[in-house]
């Protein structure tokens, strides 16, 4: 079996995917993406294609080591998404040509269904109880919601009385029994940080998210140890060797994104190496179906796991969501706030590839939003 074709589809809300064709006849697809730079992310793909195409895609684990290192210049968010959205077909590939699932490859299922978690409260959090109120009305037993919108850096009373307030309200709505975990989205100073975990450390969070920034990691062992929120964090790292620092920081949850680390191929290695440290996987998944099929084949074969997010009705979601690309949306239906295991080869996703290539004709331009402090300087979104 050879590549025959990769082609790329930019399509909404902000999405990137990747078809993988090869000569007899099997289709894998992928989610390459860095969110706002789809068209970066594009380009990476097409040029990485030129190696793939008259390839076998079954030596998947070789593939990789050309792709991520075979350019000599290596990492980053950019290389290592291209690279995660072609190991996510590949992988597609190879579950359609053995006739398994990939969990089955991966080992092996070890659970059969995944607790998955819903967003509340959008990057502006407000109408935090509602929401609430709507998710477990869904049957999800756990929600996610940001600490804060814009924040001063060194946030005043008021800022962190407000953040422990509207936890306080998620909480009270959830009762002991249901979890809500609190994405900080690098958006404090460590100072700051560290104010917020105090004055939600009483209400028990399953985890906070991103207190610091990537770039501030030399300062999460301190952190971690004066705290007893469990931290998460990883979105914004690219392999096993980028997880290795926070992990030795004691974090409690690594958070890769199957389309930002290296997909299928570099999330497994992610997993066994956090298992070294006690470390439950959970991985980051904001983004279409493919990535979340991806998430779940890693999570049924994955026995230090925690929990899923996932999609739908994101605030991001506004021009499609989750189900707006698939065939087939059995795959994703949550009952009891659990996705359940399904043995349909390869990723399990059947992707509306006509509904797919009508999108790519009107290429979103989705971007970051910038924010501003009231001075006019530059705020962490
Ligand atoms: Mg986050």
């Amino acid at each position: 079996m050879k590549i025959v074709r990769i082609e790329t589809f930019q399509i909404p809300p902000r999405w990137l995917f990747c078809r993988i064709e090869t000569d007899d006849g099997i289709v894998g697809w992928g989610e390459p993406v860095v969110e706002g730079r789809a068209e970066v992310v594009r380009t990476a793909v097409d040029t990485l294609a030129e190696y793939l195409v008259g390839q076998d895609p079954l030596r998947i684990q070789d593939h990789w080591q050309v792709l991520t290192k075979g350019g000599f210049y290596r990492g980053g968010p950019v290389l290592s998404s291209a690279v995660a959205g072609i190991d996510q077909a590949l992988w597609d590939i190879a579950g359609q040509a053995y006739g398994a699932p990939v969990h089955a490859l991966l080992g092996g299922p070890v659970r059969d269904s995944v607790r998955v978690y819903a967003w509340v409260g959008g990057d502006e959090p407000a109408q935090v109880a509602e929401e609430v109120a709507a998710q477990i009305e869904h049957g999800f037993t756990a929600v996610k919601m940001n600490a804060s919108g814009r924040v001063s850096p060194l946030p005043g009373p008021a800022e962190v009385d407000d953040i422990v307030q509207r936890v306080a309200t998620a909480r009270e709505v959830l009762g002991p029994e249901r979890d809500v975990a609190v994405d900080f989205h690098g958006r404090f100073t460590p100072a700051g940080a560290r104010q917020v975990l105090d004055g939600i450390a009483p209400l028990r969070p399953l985890f906070a998210e991103e207190p610091l920034l990537p770039e501030h990691g030399h300062l999460l062992p301190r952190l971690v140890e004066g705290t007893s929120v469990p931290v998460a964090t990883g979105e914004r790292l690219y392999s096993r060797w980028e997880f290795l620092p926070v992990l030795q920081a004691g974090i409690a949850v690594a958070q890769p994104d199957l389309s930002h680390a290296g997909g299928i191929s570099e999330v497994h290695r992610i997993a066994s190496l956090a298992d070294t440290f006690g470390v439950l996987l959970a991985p980051h998944c904001p983004l279409g179906p493919i990535a979340l099929a991806c998430s779940l084949q890693v999570a049924f074969a994955t026995p230090n796991f925690l929990i899923q997010e996932q999609s739908r009705g994101i605030h991001y979601n506004r021009s499609a969501d989750l189900l707006s690309y698939v065939l087939d949306q059995e795959p994703f239906r949550f009952t009891d706030g659990h996705a359940h295991r399904t043995t349909l080869p390869g990723l399990g996703v059947r992707v509306d590839e006509a509904a797919v290539r009508k999108a790519d004709s009107s290429a979103h331009r989705w971007r970051n939003p910038v924010w501003r402090h009231d001075d006019g300087s530059f705020a962490e979104w």
